[in-house]
């Protein structure tokens, strides 16, 4: 039975110290609501989660340029990655508090899920999987490789497979991990979704708009078929984003709720068979029924952990 560990800390939230609740459509407070669907609804304990400490300088240096970092000082900087504009008009630390420290502090919360997996748990950390930062771009709301980072901290002994099933391409993960030794990244996104152009991940696959439940999880079986044809991972790092949830303001797919719950038992019974480590990060989901549909499938894999 993996052991099951959940990270969070209230520092994952956008926003805080600014008067807004959501911009341009973009959840500010959707870890929490991750947290409190998980407590709500679930049944999970409050004393369960795990408050993180940010990486170290060290840690991020390991990925990301120090010209990179000192760039995310800027509250203009930050406002472009953002897509944000309303940040730049702020002074830097405010900008810094409201937008780069949720991701240091979630990407630590990665970092402590991974040293779990690679010890054999499933861990859910709930935010993360910031899969459009590069080593030297932050774009796509991400500033910080979140998983490069942690898989530069942690040493995994067996192959990790980065398991990509956000709507929209990991462009991120797959510049800052190729090449990495022991590292498989694979990713199934819209074709004509951000970003533009996609460079390649290890195993891509495109799926046109519009897709519904029966098509999208065939998809995502021919995506671990061919990973398992090259791979048999110690690790899987599993990016869940539910932006291909029907009325996403940022996706065009027509998954229901039903089918992302499925989508995310698959991914779980395929870490059970390989008796795999499993980290899960939500990634993008920017609907209002995002942070429930997280926190079941989080639910759901944490009594498949139970029950084998
Ligand atoms: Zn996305």
């Amino acid at each position: 039975m993996p052991e099951t560990a959940y990270f969070y800390d209230p520092a994952y939230n956008y926003g805080r110290g600014l008067p807004l609740k959501r911009v341009h459509g973009f959840v500010l407070d959707k870890a929490r609501r991750v947290r409190d669907a998980l407590v709500g609804v679930h049944g999970v304990a409050k004393s369960v989660f795990v408050s993180p400490a940010e990486p170290t300088p060290e840690e991020l240096q390991a990925v990301h340029a120090p010209s990179h970092l000192d760039g995310l000082r800027s509250s203009k900087a930050l406002a472009k990655a953002a897509e944000l504009s309303v940040l730049a008009a702020l002074p830097g630390p405010l900008a810094r508090r409201a937008i780069l420290t949720p991701q240091l502090r979630a990407t630590g919360g990665t970092i402590a899920a991974l040293r779990h997996a690679a010890a054999g748990g499933w861990a859910f950390n709930l935010a993360g999987g910031y899969h459009h930062a590069r080593p030297a771009l932050a774009h796509g709301f991400c500033l910080i490789a979140d998983v490069a980072v942690a898989l530069a901290a942690v040493d995994v002994s067996g192959p990790v497979v980065v398991i990509d099933l956000d709507t929209h391409h990991g462009d991120g993960n797959a510049v800052a991990l190729r090449g990495a030794a022991n590292v498989l990244t694979a990713s199934l996104h819209e074709r004509d979704a951000f970003p533009f152009p996609k460079p390649p991940s290890d195993i891509d696959h495109e799926l046109p708009s519009g897709v519904d439940d029966a098509a999208y999880l065939e998809a995502v079986d021919r995506l671990v078929a061919e990973i398992s044809e090259r791979v048999t991972p110690t690790v899987i790092v599993y990016v869940a984003g539910t932006d291909i949830l029907a009325g996403d303001p940022l996706g065009s797919q027509r998954v229901t709720a039903a089918g992302v719950l499925e989508r995310d038992r698959r991914i779980g019974r395929w870490a059970r068979e390989l008796r795999a480590g499993l980290v899960l990060l939500p990634a993008g989901g920017y609907s209002e029924a995002s942070p429930g549909v997280v926190a079941a499938g989080i639910a759901a894999l944490a009594d498949m952990a139970r029950a084998s």
